[in-house]
């Protein structure tokens, strides 16, 4: 047995085998969240000692180009300095008072400003939280109980939107979750997606990914928002948008802005903390009027707002320009076309499906449409020699093949080039195997 409180005798730098081995003795699989533990790809997980722009370097000084970026945050890429200056500015002034801060009112209105109907927000300090507490909103706000999410998209790891989860549920091979009782899943109706679900008088909410991205990348079929919007507006059920994936990356106003479709209730997170831990959720000053100190629903958080975060997520926005979201789409379609290609060349069908900057990888001929049709390609158990192929070639995927595929601003020709010729040597190791 390895005993984690020992550094490694007479090797001052840990291997990734030996540190996953230490991990493993201190924390539940070695890891903090269960997609990281390469469970469904096979293999030990590279420790990240540091990273910069579009790489990661391993506790080994292997350097991989980074296409997890932290699942969605590091839209700049890693440790971009204004980013990191604006932190380290922040921690000097004190990292949490209990008080309110300029930084948050600052964040609060550049999120207002660019999302089109976002009138008011509260920060929380993850996505999960800030799905939880808009359910609660909206079932405060509309006195009703039922709430419908769509098979495949990920709301976090609250106890009621667990159902039918996505990505880190379905990559555990998991059906469901032990621990979730019925009754916290009792008001939770799961629909497919991009079918118009049935929408009553007694839903109080329509949680949706506008681009689902738990699932690989699944984009909404033409018209699906706009039902949702409509069906919605019929009953008086709340339209929310999850958009802690999609805000502030399709686009200076998301997803929103992309598709044109406002909803009644925003989630944001990820692109918002600039890699530091952050949520919110918003949306009209009627609906957040709700909220506690001013209404009945309560919500709160001792980290809420706080200074690090908010100056991260502050210097992250301002960063973002029209100029940054052309980059990001440029790049995200080159790398969709060239590993289409590179695939297709070694014989081995996939397709790359792309939103925005957002891309997703499933092999097979057919672009999915729903979780069963994404199971249907993962079925074909194509991503993990890929992945693992790719990963030997200094290319970092994320370890799972329901993912989305992140590119961000400091990825650059060289790095999209030399991850295609990758995919064409993996694709073609991929395809010597199933020969
Ligand atoms: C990541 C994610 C969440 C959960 O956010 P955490 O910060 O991990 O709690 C919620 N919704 C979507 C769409 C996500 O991708």
């Amino acid at each position: 047995m390895v005993d984690p409180h020992v550094p490694v005798a007479g090797n001052a730098v840990a291997t990734n085998v030996e540190l996953f081995e230490r991990a493993c003795e201190v924390l539940p699989g070695g890891v903090n969240s269960p997609v990281r533990a390469f469970g469904s790809v096979g293999g030990t997980p590279y420790f990240v000692a540091r990273a910069e722009g579009a790489h990661v370097w391993d506790v080994e000084g292997n350097r991989y180009i980074d296409y997890v970026q932290s699942y969605g945050p590091g839209i700049l890429g890693h440790a971009p300095p204004a980013v990191v200056e604006a932190v380290s500015a922040a921690a000097a002034d004190g990292t949490s008072y209990g008080a309110p801060t300029e930084r948050e009112v600052l964040l609060a209105g550049e999120m207002c400003a660019r999302v089109p109907g976002l009138e008011m927000l509260r920060l929380v300090s993850s996505g999960t939280e800030a799905a939880m507490s808009a359910v609660r909103l909206a079932r405060g706000a509309t006195g009703r109980n039922k709430i419908i999410k769509f098979a495949g998209c990920y709301h976090g790891h609250s106890d009621s939107l667990l159902a039918a989860g996505g990505s880190g549920v379905a990559n555990q091979g998991l059906s469901g979750c032990d621990g979730v009782t019925p009754g916290a899943v009792a008001d939770t109706v799961v629909a497919p997606y991009n079918v118009l679900p049935d929408i009553d008088d007694s839903t109080a909410a329509v949680l949706v990914e506008p681009v689902a991205a738990n699932m690989g990348l699944v984009a909404p079929a033409p018209g699906f928002l706009e039902g949702l919007r409509a069906a919605c507006d019929h009953t008086g059920a709340l339209l929310v948008y999850d958009e802690v994936i999609t805000g502030f990356r399709l686009a200076g106003g998301g997803a929103t802005e992309f598709y044109g479709v406002r909803p009644d209730l925003w989630c944001f997170g990820k692109v918002i903390g600039g890699g530091l831990p952050v949520g919110a959720f918003g949306g009209s000053r009627e609906l957040m009027g709700h909220l506690a100190p001013l209404g009945g629903v309560y919500q709160a958080g001792t980290l809420s707002g706080n200074p690090l975060a908010t100056a991260a997520g502050l210097a992250t926005l301002e960063a973002l320009d029209t100029a940054s979201y052309e980059r990001l789409e440029a790049t995200a379609m080159r790398l969709a076309a060239g590993l289409e290609e590179a695939l297709a060349d070694a014989g081995v069908e996939a397709v790359v499906p792309r939103v925005g900057s957002l891309l997703g990888l499933f092999f097979g001929g057919r672009t999915p449409r729903n979780f069963d049709e994404a199971a249907a390609s993962v079925a074909s158990g194509l991503y993990a020699p890929f992945f693992g192929a790719m990963l030997r070639r200094g290319v970092a995927l994320a370890p799972g093949p329901y993912e989305a595929i992140f590119v961000s601003v400091a990825h650059s020709a060289a790095d999209i080039d030399a991850t295609i010729a990758a995919a064409g040597e993996a694709a073609a190791e991929v395809a010597a195997e199933l020969s």
